[in-house]
């Protein structure tokens, strides 16, 4: 393994995952519904490999149908206008438009400042791109993990090129509020950024969250890429089907270096996500309101537990604090937990650069079964 990628070795998520199959442990670490999306939509896939749209090399920047239906859901969502054939590309996963992104973006020593902790593939894909993360670490602060402004604003250098923004945020849950993305917006504005916004869990926001993309402010649809996933959104983490919304110049770079990743993603699913996108209002609701009903199964169930628990606004991940088990290391607890209760979750500290910082915080995630997640609050509480 090279120097840039030394420091990566495996996922956290492929560990957890292995573990929870090695021990049979209820798995609330990888986040994956252990319910597939909507019937109507697999169907939809069947389809399309039947009828044979898809089975050969789509077109590069994805097939027509779904570039329209990544555009449309855009505007009626967020009044955000996007050409399917210049403004939008799809990627395999939300991964691939990070990865390309950045591969595309960045210079050799451009620095990028991202919000920590953070999803796991930013550190790699910025290492990838010779690029150096500079982290701004999102605190505790009245039951939600904050971004302090002044520390953003201090993260920017001239070396700095582009920021790094996740809303919802994986794993704290929050969910950035108008005054925070305005914020965010302006600097990106005064010093002339480029934003890259991850927006996978665009649609799982709970109670008065809303969620609001970053290209709806004032100054920043020039200069934001925003990443979208069906996986999240249609509950199919298996297609691989991302997208990236943007204006012309941007896509084409990252256009760029998709052509020399995968060329193409998977042909059938992409028409079948297209569908998806089409889906009635109804549909992001009835989400919205099962995964708001595990939440709290699981959030109550922490709690009892004697976790200390940040209700997220956001995503399907609730992270918690293990310090009033008389726990402090979160890797510690994690890798014990199947052995000793029969839970796989994630250690929030493999998210930060300052370990330290993260060590007390465990993430586990609610995209699962009401009485899966029953059973793993009984087991918890039991331990
Ligand atoms: N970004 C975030 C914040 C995520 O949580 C995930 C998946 N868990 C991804 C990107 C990757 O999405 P995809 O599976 O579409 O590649
Ligand atoms: N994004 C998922 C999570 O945070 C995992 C995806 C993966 O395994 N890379 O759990």
């Amino acid at each position: 393994l090279n120097r840039r990628l030394a420091e990566f070795g495996t996922t956290i998520f492929a560990e957890m995952s292995a573990l929870a199959v090695a021990t049979g442990a209820i798995n609330l670490g990888q986040g994956f519904p252990d319910t597939d999306g909507p019937e109507e939509i697999r169907e939809a896939a069947v389809r399309a490999l039947r009828d044979g749209r898809g089975n050969q090399y789509p077109p590069g920047p994805g097939v027509p149908e779904l570039r329209t239906a990544i555009a449309a859901h855009q505007r009626r969502r967020y009044g955000l206008s996007y050409d399917p054939d210049t403004e939008v590309l799809v990627t395999a996963g939300a991964t691939e438009a990070i990865a390309a992104s950045l591969l595309a973006l960045l210079e050799p020593g451009d620095e990028v400042v991202a919000l920590e902790p953070y999803y796991d593939s930013y550190a790699a894909s910025i290492a990838l791109a010779g690029g150096r993360r500079v982290p701004v670490t999102l605190r505790p602060h009245e039951g939600r993990f904050r971004l302090d402004l002044d520390e953003l604003r201090a993260a920017v250098t001239d070396r700095t090129r582009l920021l790094l923004i996740n809303t919802p945020h994986n794993p704290t849950g929050t969910v950035l509020t108008r005054a925070e993305l305005a914020a965010i917006a302006e600097l990106a504005v005064e010093r002339d950024l480029l934003v890259v916004t991850d927006e996978v869990y665009e649609h799982l926001v709970f109670d008065d969250a809303e969620h609001l993309p970053l290209a709806t402010f004032p100054g920043m649809r020039e200069r934001t890429v925003t990443i979208g996933s069906a996986g999240k959104t249609y509950s199919f983490t298996g297609w691989k089907v991302g997208w990236v919304t943007a204006a012309p110049a941007l896509v084409s770079a990252v256009r760029s270096a998709k052509q020399f990743l995968t060329y193409v993603s998977a042909g059938p699913f992409q028409y079948a996500v297209a569908e998806a996108l089409a889906l009635p209002d109804s549909y992001y609701d009835g989400l919205r309101r099962s995964l708001r009903e595990r939440r709290d199964i699981l959030a109550a169930g922490l709690a009892e537990a004697g976790f200390e628990v940040f209700r997220p606004a956001g995503t399907y991940f609730v992270t918690t604090d293990i310090r009033p088990l008389g726990e402090k290391d979160g890797f510690a607890f994690c890798r014990a937990l199947p052995e000793r209760a029969g839970v796989v979750a994630i250690p929030n500290a493999v998210f930060y650069d300052d370990r330290e910082a993260g060590a007390p915080f465990v993430r586990f995630a609610f995209c699962k079964k009401e009485d899966v997640l029953r059973e793993a609050a009984a087991r918890l509480r039991a331990m």
